[in-house]
């Protein structure tokens, strides 16, 4: 079997002021505020990353908010949304209860069989939510799936499954607009991918209410490098390994402009504080403590 990759280990996108966000995924969303630091390129840009309790690869999504962030807007090119796991035992009052919370929810719809409810979120971003087996809420479920909108599916595809692993898991299509599924083998959190095409779309623009990257997982530094060998022998431009403190992280841009991270599992994010108190204080990386007073004073107060 070729080797394939295990499933998502994070999704990165923009937001708006970062109060509404903190607010939205720790309450109405049921997330854990897992780590609070900077934007190591722009240390006066909080970098906020929310999880489950343990803070597992495959729950984590994290936010570059920008106060003043211009919105952008969801098209080809980019990663359009991400789902979480909900168990169908809980899925309806789950939905229930986010709408009684006065979340902003539709209807649920079927894809592939399975029941999907969308929240949008303070940005205008829509957060889906999709019924597997159990019984488990958003909280502990972690990543479903993500979602490529493009313009052609086809080399993605043949990147994700003939370079990556993947496996076709369905295909539907209808009033010019179409959905492959693809599902990496095994059963860690977020092994789905969809890709997604409708005619006629305009190309996305990135800004606040928008996906900046999705992360895949390697399992250690030799992993990590392995892929990056194959990678580049797929044909994508690979950056070297860069340090994110919470993991190593090597990006590039598959053929249909999304931009693609493989992150990896350790050291995770108990690397400077204890998994009791993850999230409470203001963590920054060595370069950045001889100038952390500047750098909270420029930072917007957050209460959790
Ligand atoms: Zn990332």
């Amino acid at each position: 079997m070729t080797k394939h990759i295990t499933g998502l280990h994070h999704v990165t996108a923009i937001s708006g002021p970062p109060q509404a966000n903190v607010d939205f995924f720790t309450k109405l969303m049921d997330q854990r505020l897992v780590k609070k630091t900077v934007n190591f390129d722009d240390p006066g840009t909080y970098h906020l990353y929310y999880g489950n309790q343990t803070a597992d690869p495959g729950t984590i999504l994290t936010f570059f908010p920008f106060v003043g962030a211009a919105p952008g807007r969801p098209g080809p090119g980019m990663a359009s949304a991400y789902a979480y796991s909900v168990g169908e035992g809980a899925f309806a009052d789950v939905v229930a209860d986010m709408r009684n919370r006065g979340g902003r929810i539709s209807d649920p719809e079927e894809r592939f069989g399975q029941q999907v409810a969308t929240v949008t979120d303070p940005d205008g971003a829509s957060v889906e939510l999709v019924a597997e087996p159990g019984n488990h809420g958003p909280a502990e479920g972690g990543f479903h799936s993500t979602t490529l909108w493009l313009d052609d599916l086809g080399a993605t595809q043949r990147l994700l499954v003939d370079h990556m692993g993947y496996e076709e898991a369905g295909h539907d299509a209808d009033d010019g607009a179409e959905r492959l599924r693809l599902r990496a083998p095994g059963d860690a959190r977020g092994t789905v991918v969809d890709l997604y095409r409708r005619d006629g779309a305009a190309r996305g623009v990135q800004g606040s209410g928008t996906i900046h990257h999705v992360a895949f997982r390697a399992m250690d530094d030799a992993d990590q490098l392995d892929w990056r060998e194959r990678m580049m022998a797929a044909g994508m431009q690979v950056t070297p390994v860069i340090d994110r403190q919470y993991f190593n992280a090597i990006y590039f841009r598959e053929p249909g402009g999304v931009l693609f991270e493989i992150a990896t599992d350790p050291p995770g994010f108990t690397r400077d504080e204890p998994l009791e108190t993850l999230g409470e204080a203001l963590k920054l990386p060595d370069q950045y403590e001889p100038i952390r007073d500047r750098i909270e004073q420029a930072l917007p107060r957050l209460s959790a």
